[in-house]
Order: structure tokens, then C-alpha cells, then sequence
């Protein structure tokens, strides 16, 4: 198999007794069942979070991958959830291990679903991060990362990053005007 285009994850042996696992019908379709421990195995999508940051100039926090996919592009900062957080300890853990910066204030904004090489799919919730505290440093000393404006910033590595900063950006436009009206 090419290491470079990994397959989804898939369920063929039993995680708890080792057994192969034979597809067997659960009421709703064919599942991959393991019958010495009675238990089907389910394929779903992989949640994640990522940050928006925006900066009084309007440039938009964004990092620069230390770690595959796309190591060396550019993306939000964000990564998958562990087991034992809820989505706003996510959010916070993440941003202070790629950014060094702590969320003060943070609502949730959007979320996504996307195929993923490797997760067969992603479910990506977006926060607005409004207020937060610490100096921006990159978690290796190595990596770039930034606020960029519109105009200056990299292009990012991920279709649904692209298209949920355009969204943001064009919600908080509005924002401003009903503001200023
Ligand atoms: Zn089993």
C-alpha cells in the first residue's frame, strides 16, 4: 500500500477479543459484528474543531502545519478531539499547543462534514474565538504563523477551512455594518 494515500480506517477484527468480524444485518444495513462479544462496530466521522481569531486590523489567525496532512501549508489552527473533552476544551488545548494562545472568550460558529483520507470522514466544528490572552509562538520555534488580512494571507490547505473563513469574514462584515448603522 502507498503510505502517502492512507485508507480509511476500517473495522475487519474485533478491537476487544481479536475475533474477525463477519458483516451481520443490525435492523438497518449489513455492519461488520463481532459475535463472541455481541457488538456491531460502526464507521462514523471523526470530530474536530477549529479556531477563528481575528485581529483589530481584520487579519485572520492562521498556522502553519508542523504535521502531516499538508505539512508546510497553511490551515486554521484546530485538530480532532480527544476522548475525554467537550468541544470547548478542544478548542482551547489545541490553540495553546499550535499558537501558545489562551481563549478567553469563545462561541461556536459553524460546522462541516468532509470525506477524509483516513477517518473515511471529518465533522468539523468552527469557533469564534473573541478575546484571548498569551504571545503568539509556534508550538516547534520553527513554523510560521500569523494574523493575515484577505489580501496578504497564504492560501489555505483545506477546502472546508477556505470555505468557512469566507463565510466568517463575509458574517462578521455584516456584523460591523449593522454596528455602524
Ligand atoms: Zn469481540
Amino acid at each position: 500500500m502507498d503510505v502517502h494515500s492512507p485508507a480509511p480506517f476500517a473495522w475487519n477484527y474485533c478491537p476487544i477479543c481479536g475475533q474477525a468480524l463477519h458483516l451481520h444485518f443490525d435492523g438497518e444495513s449489513e455492519r461488520p459484528h463481532c459475535a463472541p462479544c455481541a457488538r456491531f462496530y460502526y464507521r462514523n466521522p471523526a470530530p474536530a474543531v477549529c479556531c477563528l481569531l481575528r485581529d483589530a486590523e481584520g487579519g485572520l489567525l492562521v498556522v502553519q502545519r508542523a504535521e502531516d496532512p499538508c505539512r508546510g501549508e497553511w490551515s486554521l489552527p484546530g485538530g480532532y478531539m480527544e476522548i475525554a473533552e467537550n468541544c470547548e476544551e478542544a478548542v482551547c488545548r489545541e490553540l495553546a499547543e499550535e499558537t501558545g494562545l489562551r481563549a478567553r472568550d469563545l462561541h461556536f460558529f459553524d460546522v462541516r462534514t468532509q470525506g477524509s483520507a483516513t477517518h473515511g470522514a471529518v465533522l468539523l466544528l468552527a469557533y469564534h474565538v473573541e478575546t484571548w490572552g498569551g504571545e503568539l509562538c509556534s508550538p516547534d520555534g520553527q513554523s510560521a504563523l500569523g494574523f493575515y488580512t484577505k489580501e496578504n494571507r497564504p492560501p489555505l490547505c483545506f477546502d472546508l477551512h477556505r470555505h468557512l473563513v469566507a463565510d466568517f469574514e463575509a458574517w462578521f462584515q455584516g456584523k460591523e455594518n449593522m454596528r455602524r448603522a
